[in-house]
């Protein structure tokens, strides 16, 4: 048999914002799409209708615009193989549907909600299937023409898939192996309900898959007890000799304890489950983003691309190119993988690193005005220039103090507030004035003052400063440097102390001066 094109799908139902764990699998299928030269489909399944969330599928898309995860055809990218949302096609189901009815592969099945409940309470652990089947209200029980008349009447029908019992159901998994399943232990699924004329998951996802020729089934470990029956159904519509290949991808755990990752885990230690930012289209609630939080896309994709995967040493840090080029399907783990968002953040600091500090000033920049400042794009680069590496302290999600480095252009702010704001008050009770105002400390200061004012405005600069502060604090033994940040700054924070007083200028530092002399006198 010739090779087969790859061509992989992303298939998400639009019933809210799309999980991490989505991402990471829509990430998995793009790299395999491309390291074969094939095609990522993006399909849009929405066949269960009570649990459509309006938004959901515009979410999704933008999503992937920002992470730059590229489809190559579905739904908004076109493509011959359309339409790609489910609802649309409808028409297509019914042909299939009909299909296995003829071939005796599905039955009709009348049993109403409340039925089943009453059966669900009279026998333990009821299951539809090759035991009980002849108990129920089916075309297997009732007599054709009865069968014939209900339907035409209108009367509400669901129709199933008849699982013959005894067999050995064989799932041949890229990342599991061959995991093997009695044919006894499946229920007798429903593939189409009449009330909606829509068929459900399992049916719509076997058709579409073969109808839009997908090579390789890429998806979450949480669908592996789906895929048995899907064999099955290959098998009913005599399509097993271009079945997909499955492929399971391993589970995402909870950062601390056991279990998978949940929304919970998030809020609790704060960290985002999402993409983007998403309201709640019906309760107004907010649930926070990886973009808005300011993480940068390539940063994300690095680091959900090592979630189950790695490249087999101890590479990092990757561009989307090179983990085409190193992935392997054969090579993810098992194993569920655990979500270190502080790895997380240590990918976005790398990124952020890697950024020019004028790619930093549209966000800070943001952030001033928020907090009533204005400045210009090259001032803030500075900043970002003199503050980049510097560690800041914060508390983790089980209230711990901890240091990292700057991860976000948000954790700038804290640090950097009297680059703009000249020092309120000066605080005699803070520890690093206590520590640095002296008795002759205001003296020493108008000293400094006098040898800075020797400089004009254009000459204040760390090269004409250094050299000149230095000289005078030899010659007098003055240890002026740590005096000289409370006034500009008002606290033990911040740049060399000559950087900061040619960024703040001769008039602002020697204001600053002026003022902290005064007050703290
Ligand atoms: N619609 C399913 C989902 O929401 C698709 C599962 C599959 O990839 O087969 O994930």
């Amino acid at each position: 048999m010739s090779e087969r094109k790859v061509r992989v799908r992303f298939a998400p139902s639009p019933t809210g914002p799309l999980h991490i764990g989505g991402v990471r699998t829509a990430l998995y299928n793009y790299l395999f799409a491309r390291q074969h030269g094939g095609d990522l489909i993006f399909r849009i399944e929405d066949t269960d209708s009570s649990r459509f969330v309006p938004g959901a599928e515009e979410y999704i898309i933008e999503a992937f615009q920002w992470l730059g995860i590229q489809f190559d055809e579905g739904v908004s990218f076109g493509g011959d193989h359309g339409p790609y949302r489910q609802s649309e096609r409808r028409d297509i189901y019914k042909k299939y549907v009909q299909q296995l009815l003829d071939n005796g592969k599905a039955y009709i099945a009348f049993d109403t909600p409340e039925e089943l409940d009453a059966k669900r309470r009279e026998v333990e652990n009821f299951q539809y299937d090759a035991q009980t089947r002849n108990q129920m209200r089916n075309s297997l029980t009732l007599p054709a023409d009865e069968v014939e008349r209900m339907v035409e009447a209108g009367e509400q029908y669901v129709v199933r898939f008849k699982i013959e019992p005894g067999r050995e159901v064989v799932v041949d998994d890229l990342i599991r192996g061959v995991v093997t399943v009695n044919s006894s232990v499946l229920d007798d699924k429903v593939l189409y309900k009449s009330a909606d004329q829509l068929p459900t998951y399992h049916l719509a996802n076997i058709v579409d898959d073969h109808l839009m020729e997908v090579s390789h089934v890429i998806r979450g470990e949480e669908w592996l007890p789906s895929a048995p029956l899907h064999v099955l159904l290959y098998e009913a519509f005599g399509w097993q000799d271009s079945m997909p290949r499955f492929a399971h991808l391993p589970l995402l755990l909870k950062p601390v304890g056991n279990g998978k990752l949940s929304k919970r885990d998030g809020d609790k230690l704060g960290f985002p489950v999402f993409p983007l930012e998403w309201k709640d289209p019906q309760t107004g609630a907010v649930s926070s983003g990886y973009r808005e939080q300011g993480y940068l896309p390539e940063a994300v994709v690095n680091f959900l691309a090592l979630l189950g995967w790695n490249p087999g040493n101890d590479q990092e840090l990757m561009t989307l190119d090179e983990m085409v080029r190193l992935f392997d399907l054969g090579k993810c783990s098992k194993s569920g993988a655990r979500f270190d968002y502080v790895k997380g953040m240590w990918f976005n600091h790398q990124y952020l690193m890697q950024r020019p500090a004028i790619d930093w000033t549209p966000e800070l920049d943001r952030i001033l005005r928020a907090n009533g400042i204005e400045s210009t794009a090259e001032r803030e680069a500075q900043v970002v220039e003199m503050m980049k590496t510097k560690v800041i302290e914060y508390v983790d999600g089980e209230n711990n103090k901890k240091k990292r480095n700057i991860s976000f252009v948000s954790d700038l702010w804290p640090l950097c507030r009297f680059f703009f704001v000249a020092p309120e008050a000066y605080d005699k009770e803070d520890k690093f004035v206590r520590k640095n105002w002296k008795d002759t400390t205001a003296q020493e200061m108008d000293q400094l003052v006098g040898v800075l004012s020797a400089l004009d405005d254009d000459e204040f600069t760390v090269e004409q400063m250094k050299p000149l502060v230095d000289a005078w604090a030899e010659a007098t033994g003055a240890r002026p440097w740590n005096a000289w940040r409370v006034c500009l700054v008002g606290t033990g924070q911040g740049p060399d102390m000559y950087e900061l007083a040619a960024f703040l200028g001769k008039q602002e530092t020697i204001r600053r001066m002026e003022r902290a002399i005064k007050a703290l006198s």
